[in-house]
């Protein structure tokens, strides 16, 4: 017996060590990621409900070291945990700005959504970034997005607000990003300046099927609706799915149904060909 449980210790402590010297390979790496040139800006479309037609994207940032491709959901939170969100965060903007502003000067009409982590929002010259981009690029600023996390928002409630209520008054749309998924208190939502809540995946992905996660996802969307704020599902992959959020008068949806992330230029291929059901 108790050299089963040793055993078991002895195989946890190794796991775990290799998580570390993992997480630690990463954090090296992406030190030197942005020189090398291994970042890439994808664009995942977001279409309307009632009009089918595709107003909107989520930039979405994807690794490349030395041809591996290292996904975000496991980088960018040791990103944040290290501090290199904040030049990474920059390298975001600067990129998805100067992309915005050649669809404009190409006369696409498409706002770009820009995922911001709590360390860039909360630092103190993050709203001076973002007015001065919008002059640099001279990109309308109802081209721009920014989804932000409740979690973010909250690390200091009143300072959180401010910058939201300076970032709406710059002309910019701004979305809680993952909703659901953090503080869950909905007292604060009404004290929030945003446009829009965006539902995460994951109530949506068994929606179709699960009675419970139906009523969940009518509830998000009854409440947006009541506190006048637009509502987009994220994850949408099935018919059935867009089909109950339709019925629930869910604004627009982004998910695999229309297209996966994509590299700009494809990005262009597809608004040209249009939303094909
Ligand atoms: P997120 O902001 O919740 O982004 C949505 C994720 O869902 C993306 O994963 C997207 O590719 C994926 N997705 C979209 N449609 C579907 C679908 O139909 N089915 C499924 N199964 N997945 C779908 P991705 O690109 O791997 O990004 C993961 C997370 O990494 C993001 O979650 C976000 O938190 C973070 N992230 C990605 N890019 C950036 C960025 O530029 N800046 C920051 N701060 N975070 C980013
Ligand atoms: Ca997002
Ligand atoms: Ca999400
Ligand atoms: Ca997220």
């Amino acid at each position: 017996e108790a050299d089963k449980r040793n055993t078991s210790y002895g195989l946890f402590d190794q796991q775990s060590g290799e998580k570390h010297a993992r997480r630690m390979h990463i954090a090296r790496s992406l030190e030197t990621a942005i020189e090398k040139q291994q970042f890439v800006l994808y664009f995942q479309p977001k279409m309307k409900i009632k009009s089918h037609t595709i107003d909107s994207c989520e930039c979405l940032i994807r690794w490349f070291d030395d041809g591996e491709f290292i996904s975000p959901a496991q980088f960018i939170p040791i990103a944040e945990h290290s501090g290199f969100i904040l030049p990474l965060g920059e390298w975001i903007l600067d990129t998805a700005f100067a992309q915005a502003k050649a669809w404009h000067e190409q006369g696409l009409h498409i706002r770009l959504a820009i995922n911001i982590s709590a360390r860039q929002f909360t630092q103190q010259d993050f709203v001076a970034g973002i007015k001065e981009r919008l002059q640099r690029f001279a990109v309308p600023a109802e081209l721009i997005e920014l989804e932000i996390t409740e979690t973010a928002i909250m690390d200091d409630e009143e300072f959180g607000i401010s910058v939201l209520q300076a970032l709406s008054t710059l002309g910019i749309s701004l979305s809680i990003d993952d909703f659901g998924t953090g503080y869950s208190s909905l007292g604060y939502l009404q004290r929030f300046p945003v446009n829009k809540l965006k539902i995460d995946q994951s109530f949506v992905r068994n929606m179709a099927s699960d009675k419970r996660d139906q009523a969940l996802v009518l509830s998000i969307c009854q409440l947006a609706k009541n506190l006048g704020l637009d509502i987009i599902a994220e994850g949408v992959e099935e018919h059935a799915q867009l089909e109950k959020l339709k019925e629930y008068n869910c604004d627009q949806i982004q998910g695999y149904l229309l297209s996966r992330p994509i590299p700009a230029d494809e990005f262009e291929a597809f608004l040209a060909k249009g939303v094909s059901f």
